[in-house]
C-alpha cells in the first residue's frame, strides 16, 4: 500500500494575507517568526492546526498565521480550545495569550487547562502590562512598575507565571525569551512534542508601555551573571566562566561561587523529569538581584491526558457506559 507523504512545509506556508498590526520593534514579531518556523518542521497539515487567542496584542496572532484560528473572549481561550480538542482529538490546538487574559479574568480557566492536562501548547506572551488596553500594570507587574494605573509604581505582589503553572499540575513546563530566537524555537519543539499541557511563558518586550524590562536576560554583557540555561542532566551553573552554581541549604536555594571548599558535587543537578515539581518549583522562584533568573524546561513529565482518562472512564462500553448513567440519572435534563 502506497504511504501518503505530506508536502514539505516552509515559514512563509504559515504566513497569511493580513497586516501585522502590532507597534513596530512590538516582541510579538519575533514569536511569530519563530512559531513559523517551528510550525513548518512539525509535519502537521495546516487544516489540522487551530491557534485559539483571548484578548490583548498576543491575541491578535492568529490573524497571522495561516492555520484556522479562533479569537475569543477574555481569558477564555483555554475552555474554547478544552472544548475544541474534545471535540476534534486529531487537531493540533494551541492557546495564544497574555499576562493580562491569562492571569486575570483567565487564571481559573488556565488553571484547570493545566491540571486535566488538556492536550493543549499553551504560549503566555508575558510583558508585564496591559498593552492593548493602553498601558495598566498587569498581574505579573514587577513591584516598582510605572503604569497609568500604577503612577508611584505598582505596590502588588506580582503573580510567577511559571509556579502557577507548576501548582496546577502541568505536565510540560517552560520560560524562554522573545529576542532569543534558537532558544525559543528549542523550547516550542518541545512543547509541540509533548503530550498533555505544554505551558511555555515567553519573556516579551512591549516596546510602547514597558520597553527594557527583561534587559538583564537579553544584554550580552550581563546575561551570563543573570539568567541559568536549564539543561536536562546537567548542573545548574552560571557566570561568564560558569564557575558560579546554585545548591541547597537546606530547604533554601544558594547562588555560590566554585572553589574554598566548594566543588562540582555541591552543585545541582537539573532534573525536568523528577516525578514531584519541589525543585522545579524552587527555580521558577528564583529572582535577581541575589539570584539568576532560569531559562528552559522547567518540568517535562508523562501523565495520561484528559482525552485519554476521559475514554478510559466515561466512554468505554458499547453503549458508554458511564455515559448512559449519566443520561440516566436524576441530575440530567431533556432539552427539547
Ligand atoms: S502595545 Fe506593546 S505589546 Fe502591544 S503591540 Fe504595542 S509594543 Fe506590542
Amino acid at each position: 500500500m502506497a504511504t501518503a507523504t505530506l508536502p514539505l512545509l516552509t515559514p512563509n506556508d504559515f504566513s497569511s494575507d493580513r497586516e501585522v498590526r502590532w507597534c513596530p520593534g512590538c516582541g510579538d514579531f519575533s514569536i511569530l517568526s519563530q512559531l513559523k518556523k517551528v510550525l513548518a518542521v512539525l509535519n502537521v497539515p495546516r487544516e489540522k492546526m487551530v491557534f485559539v487567542s483571548g484578548l490583548g496584542c498576543a491575541g491578535r496572532l492568529p490573524y497571522y498565521l495561516s492555520t484556522y484560528g479562533f479569537h475569543g473572549s477574555y481569558g477564555r481561550a483555554p475552555a474554547l480550545a478544552t472544548g475544541l480538542k474534545l471535540a476534534n482529538p486529531d487537531l493540533q490546538v494551541w492557546v495564544v495569550t497574555g499576562d493580562g487574559d491569562a492571569l486575570s479574568a483567565g487564571a481559573t480557566h488556565l488553571i484547570h487547562a493545566l491540571r486535566r492536562n488538556v492536550d493543549l501548547k499553551i504560549l503566555l506572551f508575558n510583558n508585564e502590562v496591559f498593552g492593548l488596553s493602553k498601558g495598566q500594570a498587569s498581574p505579573t507587574a514587577r513591584p516598582g512598575t510605572r503604569t497609568k494605573t500604577s503612577p508611584e509604581g505598582s505596590f502588588e505582589t506580582p503573580l510567577r507565571p511559571i509556579s502557577l503553572a507548576l501548582a496546577a499540575e502541568a505536565t510540560f513546563v517552560a520560560r524562554t525569551i522573545d529576542v532569543d530566537v534558537n532558544h525559543m524555537s528549542e523550547v516550542l519543539e518541545k512543547a509541540a512534542a509533548h503530550r498533555g499541557a505544554a505551558f511555555v511563558e515567553i519573556y516579551q518586550n512591549c516596546k510602547i508601555f514597558n520597553d527594557g524590562v527583561f534587559e538583564y536576560a537579553t544584554d550580552a554583557s550581563i546575561k551570563t551573571d543573570t539568567v541559568i540555561y536549564l539543561e536536562h542532566g546537567r548542573p545548574l551553573l552560571f557566570g561568564r566562566d560558569r564557575n558560579q552554581g546554585l545548591r541547597l541549604n537546606g530547604f533554601e536555594p544558594e547562588a555560590v561561587t566554585l572553589g574554598h571548599g566548594i566543588t562540582m558535587d555541591d552543585i545541582l543537578i537539573h532534573d525536568e523529569r523528577a516525578s514531584e515539581p519541589t525543585l522545579a518549583f524552587l527555580l521558577s522562584r528564583l529572582i535577581g538581584p541575589h539570584f539568576p533568573e532560569c531559562l528552559g524546561v522547567f518540568r517535562s513529565v508523562q501523565r495520561p491526558t484528559h482525552q485519554q482518562l476521559l475514554d478510559e472512564s466515561f466512554l468505554q462500553g458499547d453503549p458508554p457506559r458511564l455515559f448512559e448513567k449519566l443520561l440516566a440519572g436524576d441530575e440530567s435534563w431533556l432539552v427539547a
